[in-house]
């Protein structure tokens, strides 16, 4: 049902503006963006900046995550010209220069290269639980377990899902390893970085879930993460499946903010 609205969002730009427009860069204006083309896909990455800076989402990194997810391994990178595509992120994610096409204009994917598009969406927009049925929630629930399939734990072998209302739907993510740990990406912002790299607007609220852990709680980055975009509830869904709500203000308290920023609504406004 939404996915003809995703379609037309997110296929054939014409110019890179459209993905440097859905980068937040508000502490170094450097809306940086690639498209990397695996055999399945066109994966966008954008950089998203977080006031402590080593929390940032490098653009390379956002669509390595994406392309993790859906198993599909990448043979060119694209970028806008005069952006630089630091080597050693390249090596780090298993590629090289010799990849990185710099176009004029982006490469446009076929509607069967954007397959996957429609499977990070789902068509419902709100996680809101207080008037929601049983079964809604349990659908919720099944489709966390669902989204767990694309989980790349290739280190920890500890499996993690999220799903993250936006404007376009429910978008869903699940964690990505690589051999350079820092590197991968948690659920949680695999799915934030997905939704802002698809030109949606991260809403409210999130869902987490770890079927391993006795207790599912988000890390630090992540809960710095989604403060910087806006997310003021999580729902953790633990491994035994009950769940249990928090208002963001109460997981981060005295959450790292700057002056650095040069939009007003950037060091976490919370979205607004
Ligand atoms: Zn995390």
């Amino acid at each position: 049902m939404k996915s003809t609205s995703i379609d037309s969002a997110n296929h054939s730009a014409s110019s890179w503006e459209m993905y440097t427009s859905r980068a937040y860069a508000p502490y170094s204006g450097r809306a940086e963006v690639v498209l990397c083309q695996g055999i399945h896909g066109l994966y966008p990455g954008v950089r998203i900046e977080n006031a402590s800076y080593p929390c940032t989402i490098e653009a390379l990194q956002g669509a390595f995550g994406l392309a993790t997810m859906f198993h599909d391994p990448i043979h060119t990178i694209w970028a806008p010209p005069g952006q630089r595509i630091d080597p050693a992120l390249l090596h780090a994610f298993g590629a090289s220069t010799q990849q990185v096409r710099v176009s004029e204009t982006p490469p446009t994917g076929s509607s069967s290269s954007w397959m996957w598009v429609p499977n990070l969406f789902l068509p419902e927009t709100s996680l809101e639980t207080d008037s929601v049925s049983a079964e809604r929630q349990q659908w919720r629930l099944q489709q966390l377990d669902k989204t767990l399939r694309w989980s790349r734990p290739s280190h920890s072998h500890f499996p993690v899902a999220a799903l993250l209302e936006t404007d376009l739907g429910i978008i869903r993510g699940a964690n990505t390893e690589t051999s350079i740990w820092p590197l991968g990406l948690c659920a949680e912002r695999n799915a934030i970085h997905a939704a802002k790299a698809l030109g949606a607007t991260p809403g409210d609220t999130i869902m987490v879930h770890a079927p391993k852990s006795q207790v599912c709680s988000p890390c630090g980055t992540c809960r710095q993460t989604m403060f910087e975009v806006g997310i003021h509830e999580v729902y953790m869904v633990h491994g035994d499946l009950s769940t249990t709500h928090y208002p963001m203000a109460s997981l981060l308290p005295f959450q790292f903010q700057s002056d650095l920023g040069n939009e007003s609504s950037g060091a976490g406004a919370g979205g607004k």
